[in-house]
């Protein structure tokens, strides 16, 4: 198995797209887990009331457990809602819960609104013990308060495109968004990974969107392409990533070698900025 050493500074991910069922939770947790496997420390934030990323991670989200919604409406401190997953001592989720459904609306009447994700991730990174090396937030299907507090927490956004018609569409929207968001709120966030999901190579039409978004992203789009598998599918519900599920399928060793992929570019990066 590839183990790779962390230090430096906390890589701070949101992963997003407007649209909804193109690999965003899936990408998060099995990226995560994938991360965790090669020795990183990895907090996934859960800002979907859906659960999704919760149930994957086979961490308990039920409404009476504290959840990321207390940490934004009630100022909960993130580490009294943090979960260690059962697959590894490296890989905690702070859970989301059905109650964070009305945080959207609830959210708008609070002062600093667009900050609280981003306040409570500096507390608790000051203070806990133990670094993180990644946090990866996995967030809703819309451009509202919960994705609003993802982006201006995080420094980089990662964009999983879902190799189908249609891929490119609603992109500029979200890049457009991004640009309000560092003009306004957070100067420091960057696109900087894309990733191929649910790729089939034996349609030609995949193949297209494929050549499309590397045309139009030379820099962003890793290598490492997702296969559209059943595993990948199967996985949560067993409460699990496919990363422990089936490690050995394509679907975990392509989500083990983006992970990779995510952490040598970075460090080709820094090392050029260094020279
Ligand atoms: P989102 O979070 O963007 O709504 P999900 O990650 O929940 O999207 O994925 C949508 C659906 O597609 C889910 O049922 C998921 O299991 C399935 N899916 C995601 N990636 C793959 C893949 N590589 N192969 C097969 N199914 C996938
Ligand atoms: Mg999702």
């Amino acid at each position: 198995a590839v183990s790779l050493e962390f230090h430096g500074d906390t890589r701070i991910l949101t992963i997003s797209n407007q649209k909804g069922g193109v690999g965003k939770t899936t990408t998060t947790v099995n990226t995560a887990a994938a991360l965790a496997t090669l020795g990183a420390r990895v907090l996934v934030i859960d800002l979907d009331p859906q659960g999704n990323a919760s149930t994957a991670l086979g961490v308990p989200h039920t409404a009476d457990i504290p959840s990321i919604y207390d940490v934004l409406i009630d100022e909960f401190p993130l580490a009294d809602i943090i979960q260690t997953s059962p697959e590894s001592p490296n890989l905690l989720c702070a859970p989301s819960t059905i109650h964070l459904a009305g945080a959207e609306i609830e959210l708008v009447s609070q002062v600093a609104r667009e900050h609280r994700l981003r306040t409570a991730l500096e507390d608790y990174l000051a203070a806990s013990e133990e670094r993180l090396d990644f946090v990866l937030i996995d967030c809703p299907p819309s451009l509202g308060l919960l994705t609003i507090n993802a982006f201006t927490a995080a420094n980089e956004l990662m964009i999983p495109i879902q190799c189908e018609y249609y891929a490119l569409e609603g992109l500029s929207q979200l890049l457009g968004s991004i640009r309000m968001i560092q003009k306004h709120l957070n100067p420091a966030l960057h696109l900087s990974t894309i990733l191929l999901t649910m790729y089939d190579g034996r349609t030609r039409l995949a193949q297209q969107v494929a050549e499309e978004v590397r045309a139009h992203f030379p820099q962003e789009v890793l290598r490492t392409v997702i296969p559209r598998t059943v595993r990948v599918s199967e996985a949560p519900s067993f409460g699990q990533t496919v990363i422990a599920y089936d490690p050995q399928s394509v679907g975990a060793v392509s989500y083990r070698e983006a992970a990779v992929e995510l952490v040598l570019r970075q460090r080709a990066k820094t090392n050029e900025e260094g020279n």
